[in-house]
């Protein structure tokens, strides 16, 4: 096999493109898909400020990479989750990678908010992988407005998207299938989201942060052990060595056929919350509500 642009050998072959592709070629190849796929969803120009949601992970700081390099306005924004060494370790690859940037990151610390996902993980019967999306969600949200950026960008991978959707497909969660989309516009009280990287399996996320020295923090979470997306990941890439293009091919034609059929559906009825003045489907949003169980425990 050869790289298809220079006849080199290639460091990687990407079924669903029928592509192969040498280090050099691999790394503009990247980025221009990158690029291509902000202007296909029309996710944001350079006149937006976009806010880069950084874990510590591969996906998130090979994004805020992609961005900068492409001239994109992207500050970075770190939540703290209090996961004890995990989160330390995080914030710092977060920090450091920040200066290497020369860009600006936001770090919040989530247990002076509101408390560490172990403490809401007690105090709540939901799973420590939705308590924490709940919270991340909304400090998002928030945080971008409070700082002027009107668009947040995630770091959210193909096999991400693709395993997400599967399980919800399995599941029938047809609320799910009319909101999942790489875009969401913005309206009352929301900021834009969107996700460059949806087209991107994992391995190509992770070969191009190598490429380019990223360090990241390799280790996953520890409370997403036992997470059942991990699962819907691996059954996936079986379906995907058996029938290699089917994980790119599933999400694609997912937004293309099945979004639109469902999104009409979808009625959304927000007020505010009373405590904080967020968008939330009820008097007072589940964070509120969050913060006085949490205040109840203590008391
Ligand atoms: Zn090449
Ligand atoms: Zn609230």
């Amino acid at each position: 096999m050869k790289c298809r642009i220079c006849g080199k050998k290639p460091i990687i072959y990407m079924p669903q493109h029928r592509l192969a592709l040498c280090r050099e070629d691999f790394i503009s190849w990247f980025e221009r898909y990158t690029e291509r796929t902000i202007k296909d969803f029309r996710m944001f120009t350079n006149e937006d400020r976009v806010l880069v949601t950084v874990s510590g992970g591969k996906d998130s700081l090979a994004l805020w990479h992609v961005l900068r390099k492409l001239g994109y306005n992207a500050d970075g924004f770190y939540l703290h989750l209090g996961i004890g060494e995990y989160s330390e370790r995080s914030r710092r690859k977060v920090e450091e990678f920040a200066e290497r940037l020369g860009a600006k990151v936001i770090v919040v610390d989530l247990m002076e908010e509101l408390a560490g996902i172990p403490e809401l993980k007690k105090a709540t019967s939901r799973e420590a992988c939705s308590v924490c999306g709940l919270v991340k969600r909304y400090n998002f949200n928030r945080v971008a407005k409070e700082y002027g950026y009107n668009v947040v960008a995630t770091g959210h991978n193909l096999d991400d998207e693709a395993s997400s959707l599967l399980a919800n497909v399995i599941n029938w969660n047809v609320k799910y299938l009319g909101r999942k989309y790489p875009v969401l516009e913005e309206e009352e009280g929301f900021v834009r989201k969107v996700k460059p990287f949806c087209k991107f399996t994992e391995k190509e996320t992770a070969l191009y942060a190598l490429l380019n020295g990223i360090e990241f923090v390799e280790e996953e979470c520890p409370y997403s052990e036992d997470a059942s997306s991990i699962f819907y990941k691996e059954t996936l890439n079986r379906i995907e060595e058996k029938f290699p293009g089917t994980k790119l091919r599933f999400y694609l034609e997912y937004l293309r056929k099945v979004y639109p059929r469902f999104r009409e559906v979808e009625e959304r009825e927000l007020q505010r919350c009373k405590v904080c003045g967020e968008p939330s489907p009820s008097e007072v949003c589940p964070v509120c509500r969050l913060k006085e169980r949490v205040a109840e425990r203590k008391a």
